[in-house]
C-alpha cells in the first residue's frame, strides 16, 4: 500500500481537468492552487497594473503635502543661568514651560523659543514633513513591486 501525499494531488489535478469541460464545477477550478502558467501571466498584469494605479496615487497625495517644517518641539522650563533669579533659588521656580523648536540649519543646530501659535504652525508643518517622509517610504516599496513585475514580465513567464 503506497498511499503517498502525491496520490492526493492526482485526485485534486483530475478534478481541475474535469472542471475545464463540466461548466457546474466552475467554481473548484477557480479555488484551484495549481493554476496553468497561462493564468499566472495573466495575475501577474493585473498585480502590475494594481500596483501602478497604487503608485499614481501616492505621487498625487505627494502634491496635497502642505508647507513642511524639519525638527522637534518640546514644551519645557528652563533656568536662565542668572546669579539672583529665582530659578536659581532653593526650591527653583523655573522659567516656562515654553515651547522650543530644535532644528538644524546647515548642519548647525539651532534652539529656539517659540510663541503659542508659532508652536502650533509648527505642530502642523512638522506632522505635513513627517507624511511626506512616510509617503516617499511608501512610494520607494511600491516603485520595487511595480519594478520586480516589470521585470518579471520582460523576461516572460515561460512562454514558447
Ligand atoms: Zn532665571
Amino acid at each position: 500500500m503506497q498511499r503517498s501525499s502525491k496520490c492526493s494531488q492526482l485526485v485534486e489535478c483530475m478534478r481541475c481537468r474535469h472542471g475545464e469541460n463540466l461548466t457546474t464545477l466552475d467554481t473548484e477550478v477557480v479555488d484551484h492552487p495549481s493554476t496553468p502558467t497561462d493564468k499566472d501571466g495573466e495575475r501577474g498584469t493585473t498585480e502590475l497594473a494594481e500596483r501602478r494605479q497604487r503608485y499614481e496615487a501616492l505621487a498625487g497625495e505627494l502634491a496635497t503635502v502642505g508647507i513642511i517644517a524639519s525638527g522637534s518641539l518640546a514644551f519645557r522650563s528652563h533656568r536662565c543661568g542668572k546669579a539672583n533669579c529665582a530659578c536659581t533659588a532653593n526650591p527653583p521656580r523655573l522659567h516656562g514651560p515654553y515651547w522650543h523648536l530644535t532644528t538644524k540649519v546647515a548642519g548647525k543646530t539651532v534652539n529656539r523659543r517659540l510663541s503659542e501659535s508659532e508652536a502650533s504652525g509648527y505642530q502642523e508643518w512638522i506632522a505635513n514633513d513627517r507624511r511626506l517622509r512616510a509617503l516617499i517610504e511608501e512610494l520607494r516599496t511600491v516603485a520595487r513591486e511595480v519594478i520586480e513585475l516589470t521585470l518579471t514580465e520582460k523576461s516572460g513567464p515561460s512562454r514558447a
